[in-house]
């Protein structure tokens, strides 16, 4: 046997310290495709139930939507399903390069380069082009993708207070002797949905000769008066040097990311970035079928629109009902709930009723502030959102969280 038993009783029992801490992550089977209504078996084997979804990053409905689906199809019938193989030996299809070009377009850069996803474009993309002679400066509350792919990278590392530019600041001061400066930051954080403060982070660039790169995950497609990401909303395109994104949220959800930026930042990737190279392409079916989610979304803005109507809606009519929300226009809706123990009552009690939420609580956000995160999609409707404000007010009176 190749495992020893003291291997195997290690692990065993980290497993069991983390269901003792109430720790364990369980997984709820959904037997149906992604969408506002959807149905789920949990506990698993148990009768499959019919729930109203309000944790998926599923921004725009796209994920299910019937043209993503023909497009998906239409790709796998004229492309094929896989190209084994990675881009620069085989992996290349003239749609990759369509897909490329819309979204950089579309983000209003010069060009774009494909990863499997948006973990493997930041995982790749600091190694590649900064070394010791640079600084990284990083929000504390980026994505664990971004922390990840600075470790890979061997430039100096700084951490800034979240949102605080007095401290970004500073850090841009301590490191003028380096050769370039990286700003790193997200452009919505996933667990506020607080939009990062561009104007100022593009002015501090600016003024101290840094590179400024976004992560803009949770807002391509949506956030901006055209969707085109936090840029757009803070009208500073033009401004951000990187972005990097990805295709598994509102662009249809399933796979895929990118970084965009000034051509040569993206033709050194191309020679460099390991995730790039030495990771499969993405599938031809992925390609097409995000390709009309760019499509779509320019050809009209009624989803983001609806999207943002429905975030609206909810923020005003749950806020009525007493409950405490951190505030903002983004889709991240956090109910601040304070102790993680009312928090995992809540949200199974919400599933009683039919409402699909998870609760966050420490370590993935501080000690006191657990809350349950609601996220709304342009698949919903208001029968869905009333629904859920329903539901939340009869179990927050039933937990005492309001009167
Ligand atoms: C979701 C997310 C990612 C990871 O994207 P994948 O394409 O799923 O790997 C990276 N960064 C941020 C900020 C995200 O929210």
């Amino acid at each position: 046997m190749a495992v020893h038993t003291k291997v195997e009783q290690h692990f065993v029992n980290e497993l069991a310290e983390l269901r003792k801490a109430d720790l364990i992550k369980e997984e709820r089977y959904i037997r149906s495709p992604q969408g506002a209504d959807i149905a789920v078996e949990y506990p698993p084997r148990s009768a499959v139930k019919q729930v109203i979804n309000f944790c998926a990053n599923n921004y725009l409905g796209l994920s299910s939507h019937p043209e993503l689906i023909k497009a998906a199809k239409l790709a796998l019938e004229e492309r094929g399903f896989g190209l084994s193989s990675v881009r620069f030996i085989c992996g290349t299809q003239d749609r990759h390069k369509d897909l490329e070009q819309k979204i950089s377009e579309f983000l209003g850069m010069e060009d774009a380069i494909l990863y499997s996803s948006c973990f493997d474009a930041n995982g790749g993309v600091f190694e590649a082009l900064l070394n010791e002679e640079d600084a990284l400066i990083s929000d504390e509350l980026n994505h664990a993708s971004i922390i990840d792919g600075i470790r890979l990278c061997k430039a100096e590392r700084h951490r800034y207070k979240h949102a605080d530019m007095a401290d970004l600041e500073q850090q841009l001061k301590d490191t003028q002797a380096k050769r370039f400066r990286m700003i790193v930051t997200d452009g919505v954080f996933s667990m506020d949905g607080d939009v990062a403060r561009l104007v100022e982070i593009t002015a501090l660039a600016d003024r101290y000769n840094a590179i400024l790169f976004v992560d803009d995950s949770h807002a391509t497609g949506f956030v901006g008066k055209t969707g085109r990401g936090t840029h757009e909303h803070h009208n500073v395109m033009g401004k951000v040097d990187i972005i990097t994104t990805t295709f598994g949220k509102a662009l249809g959800g399933s796979a895929g990311g990118c970084v965009v930026g000034r051509k040569f930042f993206i033709d050194i990737l191309r020679q460099r970035s390991r995730p790039y190279l030495f990771s499969n392409t993405l599938s031809p079916v992925v390609v097409g079928a995000t390709i009309k989610a760019l499509d779509l979304i320019q050809s009209s803005t009624e989803l983001r629109d609806k999207l943002d109507r429905n975030a609206r809606y909810f923020r005003r009519r749950i806020s009525e009902a007493g409950f405490q929300i951190k505030d903002g226009f983004h889709p991240i809706v956090p109910i601040m709930l304070g102790e993680a123990g009312i928090v995992q009552a809540m949200a199974r009690e919400l599933y009683g009723e039919g409402i699909y939420v998870v609760g966050f609580f420490f370590p993935v956000v501080p000690k006191g502030a657990a809350r349950i995160r609601v996220q709304l999609s342009a698949a919903h409707e208001m029968h869905h959102i009333d629904r859920a404000v329903e539901a939340f007010s009869k179990v927050g009176r039933k937990l005492g969280v309001v009167k």
